[in-house]
């Protein structure tokens, strides 16, 4: 059984508009039809990083029904006017931010996703938008979280951003590029799992028709692609633990597959299959909390499927 920590369901990795004008009709027959291709790959344990259509509210819904444990944040928190629209909701500061989680906990969120920077800008080698929360919102807004026993998950790019998020108590760190040594350390030691999401950049280099569509923008693309796993393999040395989340439904990224890419991608830093294959199960069961109940139960049902077939 494989555990994917990093997908978006709201997205399917090749037309984002047309995706979501289907969801937005709320037709998800789609949903259910990716749902299947998980299962049908022995990937059992989802997480999904949260949308603005009730999208992944609706996976988990049906997934209940498939044997699949699918744990969202519903949607996202970001900084108004910065990155974030697509997968969460905008707050302006701590009062605004109160209302809005008081809203989300009435869809009973498995995790808190929080966007702390923008996405890597394919155009600019190092650029990220910047950091959209000050410490002081940040720590408010985390801390709230865990008060509900809620992990928090937090999309940082930047040393910058991901030393704020694991100093603010993040659970997790969601893409993490652009790390020096320094954070490095400090994830080992606080412990904080990192999910380095590599396919959105490998894959798009190893495809061609994406390798075409991104031509002007491919020597970033592969730079920071080849600073990525670099970095993933000093923090393997040092023993941060390390989950695989492929950011699936990012485009090039594809559902169920996108697990596979990332085990790929993750393999190139020198560790062998079955190395990357422990880490996923034991920090993917860490970084969405499961429960040893929880996956007994897990377990049980698919016993109980097999017999049946
Ligand atoms: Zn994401």
């Amino acid at each position: 059984m494989f555990i994917e920590c990093h997908i978006h369901v709201s997205m399917n990795g090749i037309n984002l508009k047309d995706w979501r004008r289907t969801l937005l009709e709320q037709n998800y027959k789609p949903i259910s039809e990716i749902l299947d291709l998980y299962k049908r790959k022995n990937i059992l344990i989802l997480r999904d990083g949260g949308d603005n259509l009730g999208a992944s509210l609706a996976a988990r819904e049906m997934a209940i029904h498939k044997g699949i444990i699918y744990k969202t944040p519903g949607w996202a928190i970001y900084k108004k006017g910065r990155y974030g629209g697509i997968i969460g909701r905008p707050v302006t500061g701590i009062e605004d931010f109160k209302d809005v989680f008081a809203e989300l906990l009435k869809v009973k969120p498995d995790h808190l996703k929080v966007v702390l920077t923008g996405l890597v800008d394919f155009s600019s080698y190092g650029q990220v938008g910047g950091v959209s929360f000050s410490y002081e919102e940040l720590y408010y807004i985390v801390q709230t979280a865990k008060e509900k026993e809620l992990p928090v998950m937090v999309h940082a790019n930047s040393s910058e951003a991901v030393k704020m998020a694991i100093e603010a108590g993040a659970d997790t760190i969601e893409h993490g590029y652009f790390i020096n040594d320094e954070v490095l350390h400090m994830l080992a030691e606080k412990d904080v799992i990192w999910v380095p999401t590599l396919s959105p950049f490998g894959n798009i280099i190893e495809n061609d028709e994406l390798k075409h569509k991104y031509q002007s923008q491919i020597q970033n693309i592969k730079r920071a692609y080849n600073q990525q796993l670099e970095t993933v393999k000093k923090a393997v040395e040092l023993g941060v633990k390390i989950a695989i989340g492929s950011d699936a439904g990012a485009i090039g990224v594809y559902h169920s597959q996108g697990f596979f890419d990332e085990v790929k991608h993750i393999k190139r830093c020198g560790i062998t299959e079955n190395q990357v294959l422990k880490m996923a199960f034991e920090n993917g069961l860490k970084a969405l909390n499961i429960k040893p109940s929880e996956l007994k139960l897990l377990e049980k049902s698919i016993h109980q499927n097999n017999k049946e077939f």
